[in-house]
């Protein structure tokens, strides 16, 4: 690492690229405002330019995202570092943050990428694909997905085994393995915090078998299996890539469940499972679709029809509470569910499970600043201050909070909070 402290000055630093933190550095810029918008990942974005379609109107995630990171990397406004980390903020006086950020390597030179993928080609190590949710293979030498932004190759240096292919194969000669870690303190006037939130690990319920039964998946990996960038062209059971006939969702994994220390409701899977268990009816049309769940939370607009249009295409909805998963010899799976209509225990055979886990706290934030000072919820959500009358007010003065840092949240309700927090930021930066 260089011991070189790069020294820079901005309106606003927003922390976390996905749709909230996007938004909400495009408003400041929009206004005027120059913005520093730092991203942990290879790429902004966030989960959303990796989803299928969006409920309830079913729109291309990509095709509505796309544009947007396009239009945030192009701002003359807006600098993204992305692979970048805050590590701690201070506050030093009124509208005065000093921010300390590191950068780390991509081993390949931004501006000179052709993003020709040459380099992936050649690159002999292959390991499993993050961005595809680990269904498919990646070369060391990589372009993290199709849409990424930037569409710029960088090398996984954990993997690489430094044999020099890419480097010979590269037209512009852009790959670079003397990058080292850049160092900076950055000095704004107001903070934004959007970093969004984790997804529950469902091998904290091992009675449900993920990780062990190949044919029980999360949420987020069939999304991927029903987006335009997918995978496999199609929808397969990663056991044995038979196309599935009789898929069960398990609503409420890891969310409303006290025995596993998270009783809030995630607010977005009752949504999603909705709309994939569409998408599949669409892709697989001979397919039989299960959703077992405890209530189903259709609580926005339009999204009460988009129920209705789930059972009015055929979708067959259990109540009850799915206890255990187990695997047959063929890789199937039998679900042993409380079945609340019936009152009784039942157990249902399905070729494919999908788990829908829930939304958990991204705490990155908390430990930016020192003595607890950005306070966080019950729950390890960043605390809106002001919950009534300024949702995006943090313990902070001049730090907001957008998106899914504050809470579970979908689309629209991540973008309006956004919009919430430039505004805050805009007139605290005016005061
Ligand atoms: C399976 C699934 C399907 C969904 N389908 C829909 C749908 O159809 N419709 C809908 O409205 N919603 C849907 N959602 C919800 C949607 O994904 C969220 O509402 C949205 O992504 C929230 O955006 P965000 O910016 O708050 O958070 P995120 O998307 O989590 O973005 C946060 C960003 O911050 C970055 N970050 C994190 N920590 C740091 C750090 N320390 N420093 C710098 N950067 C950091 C992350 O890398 C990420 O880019 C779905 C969610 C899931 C899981
Ligand atoms: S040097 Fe590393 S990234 Fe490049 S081709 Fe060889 S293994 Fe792949
Ligand atoms: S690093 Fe070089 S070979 Fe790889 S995509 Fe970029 S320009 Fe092409």
């Amino acid at each position: 690492m260089s011991d070189e402290i790069r020294a820079a000055s901005y309106d606003a630093l927003v922390i976390g690229g996905g749709i909230a933190g996007g938004e909400a550095a495009l408003d400041l810029a929009n206004n005027g405002y120059k913005v520093l918008l730092v991203e942990k990942d290879l790429s902004i974005g966030g989960k959303m330019i990796l989803l299928s379609k969006v409920f309830p109107t079913l729109d291309c995630a990509a095709c509505i995202t796309t544009p947007k990171v396009s239009e945030i990397s192009r701002h003359p406004g807006i600098t993204v570092f992305t692979g970048a980390e805050v590590t701690s903020i201070e506050k030093k006086g009124e509208r005065e943050f000093e921010t300390a950020v590191t950068k780390r390597p991509r081993y390949v030179v931004e501006e000179d990428c052709t993003a020709c993928q040459l380099c992936e080609e050649v690159c002999p190590v292959v390991v499993h694909d993050e961005y595809q949710y680990r269904l498919v293979g990646r070369k060391a030498a990589f372009i993290p997905f199709s849409i990424a932004s930037p569409r710029v190759a960088a090398i996984d240096i954990e993997n690489c085994t430094l044999c020099g292919a890419c480097e010979k194969a590269c037209p512009p000669k852009c790959i670079d393995f003397t990058q080292e870690t850049e160092k900076y303190i950055i000095k704004t006037g107001t903070v934004i915090v959007a970093t969004g939130f984790k997804l529950f690990d469902p091998l904290k319920i091992p009675r449900y078998g993920y990780g062990v039964y190949k044919n029980v998946l999360t949420s987020m990996e069939m999304e991927r299996q029903l987006a335009p960038t997918r995978p496999f062209n199609t929808i397969l059971r990663p056991g044995d890539g038979k196309m599935p006939d009789r898929i069960a969702y398990v609503l409420c994994t890891g969310s409303r469940d006290d025995t596993i220390g998270n009783p809030v409701c995630s607010q977005i899977c009752c949504m999603y499972s909705l709309k994939q268990a569409q998408l599949l009816m669409g892709a697989l049309p001979m397919a039989d679709v299960t959703i077992y769940y405890i209530n189903i939370r259709s609580f926005g607009k339009g999204f009460e029809e988009f129920y209705e249009q789930a059972k009015g295409m055929g979708i067959s909805f259990v109540k009850g509470k799915v206890g255990k998963i187990t695997e047959t010899e063929t890789g199937n799976l039998i679900l042993r569910y409380e079945d609340i209509n019936e009152n009784r225990v039942m157990e249902e055979e399905h070729d494919m499970v999908v788990l829908a886990v829930g939304v958990l706290p991204n705490t990155d934030p908390l430990s930016f600043f020192r003595n607890g000072e950005l306070k966080a919820d019950q729950f390890s959500f960043v605390d809106q201050a002001e919950v009534l009358s300024s949702p995006a007010r943090t313990s902070v003065k001049g730090v907001f909070v957008a998106g899914t840092a504050s809470g579970p949240m979908d689309i629209p309700d991540s973008i309006l909070s956004a919009g919430a927090a430039s505004s805050e930021a805009i007139s605290y930066l005016k005061q």
